[in-house]
């Protein structure tokens, strides 16, 4: 009889986790792990926050020690990608041209920085334009961020504001470039946007919103970008460029399998993908909210190990549907936004606490019920602001949520 072999195409969070936590759920099976990167799975929200300014070994960034898949007895493939997935063979082909038979496959291929589109003819891609997304593009642009130099992050989304506030404690001066009329405008409401945008105000970055990039400058070498000028005629100066305009699901392998796809990799609750001896988890993957009624693609790391924990489940035999409430941080100065829910398509919107004073809450409702919550220096509140959520709180309590004398436990 031969051993049933499951293969993770994927090191990063999830792929690491599923591996984990199959062995954990007690699979007898082998266990494969490949991964394009050469490092062991690692954590990436550090990269864009206190790995920019402070020491931090890499390998203080892993998800689990090396010693941990070597006890769950996971085989480690790095640095080598998956080049092609045979369904009817259940096999796949390694860039090396070795193929490896598997039982089951989950595709934990994460997602890549949407890059700019630069005009042609740029011979080569500007060695000071930055885009984050690994350990390596964290070690480029941390070795470019000296003091006195001048950033010009492109994007004022969350890897954006976080590079900006990172750049400015290292001493730089700093221009954000956002083109909707307010920043993290897809995620929040007017009121914590306009929170962010004093905040960095406030430390000194430019932040122009509703701004369109209409040309890139070039130095006399060509080599580097020395600027942009916006539509409006304004022209910034640069000596580095961040963009941070958003992340594209590597889906390329699970269509060339010929699976199910929108914009991600499509899955049920248990995150099996249209073949079900296929799963996709993490940022690759999109997946039927009840919560929300609508498909949703996540890139978080609480999603990313929520799906490698159902997907090794379900492998396992004890299916769980993976049904979550959506959250997700970001760190800026000292400030620590948590934001539980997705606030997309509210219609009201009530604060706790005042936006002046560095520290509220901002509940949004649709047709009478709560949908989302994002706590702003509020960890204290963020568990119970969690669970309101989850029981989808109706809108006659907003005027005690809106009153930071009473109690939210009460409300549960
Ligand atoms: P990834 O981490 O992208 O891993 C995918 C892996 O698959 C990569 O190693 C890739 O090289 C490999 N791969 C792809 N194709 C192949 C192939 N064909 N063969 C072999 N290997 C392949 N989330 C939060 O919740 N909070 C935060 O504060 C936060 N901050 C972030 C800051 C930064 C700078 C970044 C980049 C992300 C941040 N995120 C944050 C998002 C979070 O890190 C991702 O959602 C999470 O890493 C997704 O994990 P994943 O395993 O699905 O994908």
């Amino acid at each position: 009889m031969t051993t049933a072999t499951t293969v993770i195409i994927g090191g990063g969070h999830a792929g690491g986790e599923a591996a984990l936590a199959l062995r954990q759920g007690g699979y007898t099976g082998r266990i494969m792990l490949i991964s394009a990167e050469s490092s062991l799975p690692y954590q990436r929200p550090p990269l864009s926050k206190a790995y920019l300014t402070t020491e931090i070994e890499p390998d203080k960034l892993l998800i689990r020690a090396a010693a941990n898949f070597a006890k769950a007895e996971v085989e480690l493939v790095l640095g080598h990608s998956v080049s092609e997935i045979d369904r009817s063979a259940r096999s796949l082909r390694l860039d090396d041209g070795t193929e490896i038979h598997w039982s089951n496959l989950v595709l934990a291929t994460g997602s890549r920085a949407r890059h700019l589109a630069l005009p042609d003819p740029l011979a080569v891609e500007p060695s000071n334009l930055f885009y984050l997304r690994s350990l390596e593009d964290a070690q480029r642009l941390k070795g470019a961020l000296l003091p006195g130099g001048r950033l010009l992050v492109i994007g004022g989304g969350f890897i954006g504001l976080e590079v900006a506030s990172a750049a400015i404690a290292l001493g730089l001066s700093v221009t954000v470039v956002e083109a909707q009329h307010r920043l993290l405008a897809r995620v929040t409401a007017p009121e914590v946007s306009a929170f962010y945008e004093s905040l960095h105000r406030s430390r000194g970055v430019q932040v122009l919103t509703g701004a369109r990039i209409e040309r890139f400058e070039l130095n006399d070498d060509g080599n580097q970008l020395s600027g942009v000028t916006l539509t409006d005629g304004q022209h910034l100066e640069a000596d580095i460029v961040l963009a941070g305009i958003g992340a594209v699901p590597q889906i390329e392998l699970a269509e060339q399998a010929g699976l199910d796809l929108d914009d991600g990799v499509l899955v049920n609750e248990f995150c099996q993908t249209s073949d079900p001896t296929i799963y996709a988890i993490g940022d690759c993957s999109r997946h039927f909210n009840p919560v929300y009624g609508r498909r949703l693609r996540l890139e978080s790391v609480p999603n990313a190990v929520d799906q490698a924990r159902t997907a090794a489940h379900s492998i396992n035999g004890v299916a769980k549907a993976y049904e979550p409430v959506p959250w997700f941080w970001s760190d800026q100065y000292e400030v620590k936004l948590q934001m539980v829910g997705l606030s997309e398509g509210y219609d009201r919107v009530v604060l706790r606490g005042d936006p002046a004073d560095g520290s509220f809450v901002a509940f949004y409702f649709t047709r009478g019920c709560l949908i989302a919550a994002d706590c702003i220096n509020r960890s204290s509140e963020f568990a119970l602001a969690k669970r309101l959520v989850q029981a989808r709180l109706a809108e006659d309590a907003a005027g005690v949520l809106a009153d930071p004398t009473s109690s939210l436990k009460d409300l549960l």
